[in-house]
């Protein structure tokens, strides 16, 4: 039978829990496992059965289990099975036989305690309950309560103190999302080792340094800060590729997380007038949800470029901002040579503060021109591009981005004749400029023919002059 089991949450001395379970498929059993920073998780069933569904549409097997789960997650699988056999043959529409059950109500911002009936007689005792009771955040949940306050029935009930984070990698996307919701969010949760569309490879020195850099960042911005190791993939990629995977993940990781927070943001891979099959995306992140959790994709209405644009206003992000995919030796914060530091730097160099960045200070336009660019980023390149034309900055790197892209196999007949135009307008101004120096050249000779015209006759007329003399004197 395909299920969960041997579900277990340790605590691993202060302010550290391991949560982990085994996930039975196909005949096989996956320990997987979250360290947490932090002294508690949800321990519900769902995050494991997030996490088995993917595995279990690839391999078509069901998944049954005794356990009640979330309604409202059950629900949501129906719609990832269909986005996801929609999206990819290898997934199966598969029978999730696990009894529905709903999770404990969360909490609504409320009032406590009961209005002292006959508000007028009392008013010392009442005036009191509406300072405990009606911060702004309560107001209006008393306005609606009123009838029943009013008779002296209580309210309803203590109000949610939960927390709003979101899942924080130092990139583009993210600090794109924190910075747009950042009066809304408290904490930041860095999975370390990465849990991105490529997850980066294990590398002691380099996972600290961006941790306790990305540390410091959430310290200066005033936001709390998780760190989370995950083991997952020595289970998911028997089955199911990371880049489809990543995303029930984090629906798994937000849910062990609930009893923390209400609220949990995902920032956004691709815009919305370029969706593609991914893990993560705006249809499948929000359907990780359960009763007492809300999952938001965030930034969809933004490209990449442009999510840099804006960022570019925050020293913080433009100082700590980091995207490098770079894992060969010489590990680096950003190298500046790989292409995702390229395309990055780009838009900093635009925008006139690639110097203040977190990567090197100048960017190698001949790196540009040999850099190996997969075809489903042609895409993000040309939007650098469009910006650079916006703007009319830098009209070199706009010309080496623009003969880069026209390489690409991807790339239009449009494209190609716009870089074509764009030469021949490169070679116009070029010619105009020799033949501007020619003409000037040519002045210039006629200048020197009159110099040794003149200088000739002078010499001519001297000889003469000593000629006439020595016959003179003859
Ligand atoms: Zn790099």
């Amino acid at each position: 039978m395909n299920t969960v089991s041997d579900r277990q949450v340790v605590k691993l001395g202060p302010g550290k829990v391991k949560a982990s379970a085994r996930i039975n498929l196909n005949g096989q059993t996956h320990e997987v496992s979250f360290i947490i920073q932090g002294d508690s998780v949800y321990e519900g069933i769902e995050p494991f059965l997030t996490l088995a569904l993917l595995p279990a549409m690839a391999s078509n097997q069901p998944i049954e289990l005794d356990e009640p789960a979330s309604p409202r997650l059950l629900k949501g699988f129906n719609i990832v099975q269909d986005v996801f056999t929609n999206w990819d043959k290898q997934f199966h529409r598969i029978a999730v036989k696990v009894p529905a059950k709903t999770l404990p109500a969360p909490k609504k911002p409320g009032i406590t305690g009961k209005l002292p009936a006959g508000i007028y007689p009392n008013l010392k005792t009442s005036a009191r309950f509406l300072r405990q009771n009606l911060n702004k955040k309560t107001l209006k949940r008393a306005w609606q309560d009123r009838a029943s306050l009013l008779k002296g029935q209580p309210g309803s009930g203590p109000q949610d103190t939960r927390k709003v984070a979101c899942f924080f990698s130092g990139g583009v996307d993210s600090f794109y999302t924190l910075l747009k919701n950042s009066a809304e969010i408290d904490t930041l949760i860095f999975v370390s080792g990465g849990f991105d569309v490529y997850p980066h490879p294990d590398n002691g020195e380099l996972r600290r340094m961006i941790t306790e850099r990305l540390r410091q960042v959430a310290r200066e911005m005033g936001k709390e800060f998780i760190e989370v190791e995950a083991d997952l993939q020595n289970f998911s990629d028997n089955y199911v590729n990371w880049f489809y995977y990543y995303g029930s993940a984090m629906g798994a990781l937000a849910q062990l997380l609930s009893n923390r927070f209400k609220k949990i943001y995902i920032a956004s891979s691709y815009p919305y007038n370029n969706l593609k099959p991914c893990g993560s995306n705006p249809i499948s992140d929000p359907l990780w949800r359960t009763e007492a959790l809300e999952i938001i994709h965030d930034g969809c209405e933004s490209y990449r470029a442009k999510k840099v644009v804006t960022i570019a206003k925050s020293p913080i992000a433009v100082s700590n901002l980091r995207v490098c995919q770079n894992y060969g030796e010489n590990r680096e914060y950003n190298c500046g040579k790989c292409e995702k530091c390229l395309r990055t730097m780009a838009v900093l160099q635009a925008q006139g503060i690639l110097e203040n960045s977190a990567f090197p200070s100048t960017i190698n336009l001949e790196a540009i021109s040999t850099v190996d660019l997969p075809e489903h980023l042609t895409r993000s390149w040309k939007d650098i591009l469009g910006l650079l034309n916006e703007t009319g900055k830098e009209p070199e790197l706009a010309r080496v981005i623009r003969e880069r892209i026209t390489k690409l196999p991807g790339t239009g007949i449009e494209e190609k004749i716009a870089a074509l135009e764009e030469e021949l307008a490169r070679q116009e101004r070029l010619y105009t400029k020799q033949k501007a120096w020619a003409r000037s050249l040519e002045a210039h000779n006629v200048w020197l023919t009159e110099q040794y015209e003149t200088a000739t006759r002078w010499g001519q007329s001297l000889e003469n002059e000593i000629l006439a003399r020595q016959k003179k004197r003859a």
